[in-house]
């Protein structure tokens, strides 16, 4: 479903993803931990080309799109088989709930206002914030504003959703609520990646785990295995830091 090969990419000297490999099935949430500056955003930003590796290739859904210079069209081919929902919400500030919901139904995928209107309202019962669907995102928590983000991330009906530290710029009141969202939507099966600092959350959620340090997977596996007995000292020892 995802496969990236050899991705590397340097700002300018500083080498921050050295030749990653990592195959993500149908279905799958994986989950990537690693320390601060491990390369983590980096390597999930470069799964939808909001950074350009260097080398290396990204395949979603057997579309491949290589290297430095794709062109637009391929880039924008990758991106509609993906979304994200990102660390900081990043929605219209001008736009309603409902309307951040739906605005990609309509620019992207052509679908009708009113028929947007009615996946858009479907999607925030879902998030639990059906009630708000005519406020503005300002007069929402940041709890509610990433279940937006996570509503607008599902209407793309995407073949992956990609999460940058969903939970980090939260409030730890809030961080319960949205956490509980992604697990809901995991158990529907959708195919997620998701970037996070909440090992319980790995550990209760993921399907695979991957550990990251330096650029590199130091190693990868079923939650128990990287979680519980991690066979590499850098792993244990992140692991040790956090307890
Ligand atoms: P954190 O857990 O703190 O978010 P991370 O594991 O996600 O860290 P990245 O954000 O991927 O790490 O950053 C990896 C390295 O790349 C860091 O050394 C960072 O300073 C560097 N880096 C990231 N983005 C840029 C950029 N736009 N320009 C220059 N260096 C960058």
């Amino acid at each position: 479903m995802i496969e990236l090969e050899n991705i590397t990419k340097r700002y300018k000297k500083n080498e921050v993803l050295k030749g990653v490999d990592l195959k993500v099935q149908k279905g799958d949430v994986l989950v990537i931990i690693g320390p601060s500056g491990s390369g983590k955003t980096t390597l999930l930003r470069c799964m939808n080309y909001l950074e350009r590796p260097d080398e290396g290739t990204v395949t979603i859904d057997g579309f491949t799109v290589k290297g430095n210079h794709p062109s637009k069209r391929d880039i924008l081919a990758l991106r509609r088989k993906t979304a994200m929902v990102f660390q900081h919400y990043n929605l219209f500030k001008n736009k309603t709930v409902l309307e951040n919901v739906t605005e990609g139904l309509i620019v992207a995928k052509k679908v009708s206002k009113q028929e947007a209107r009615e996946i858009g309202i479907s999607l925030l019962e879902q998030v639990g914030l059906a009630e708000k669907m005519d406020e503005y995102p300002s007069r929402l928590s940041g709890g509610q504003q990433q279940r937006v983000g996570i509503a607008r991330a599902l209407a793309l009906n995407p073949s992956v959703i990609l999460f940058d530290e969903p939970t980090s710029a939260l409030d730890p009141e809030m961080v319960g609520e949205v956490l509980s969202i992604i697990k809901k939507i995991a158990r529907d099966g959708i195919t997620m990646v998701v970037v996070t600092h909440e090992i319980e959350f790995a550990r209760e959620v993921a399907t695979r785990v991957v550990f990251m340090d330096e650029g590199q997977i130091v190693e990868e596996g079923v939650p128990e295995e990287i979680l519980v007995r991690p066979k590499h000292d850098r792993t244990k020892q992140f692991l040790k830091r956090l307890v």
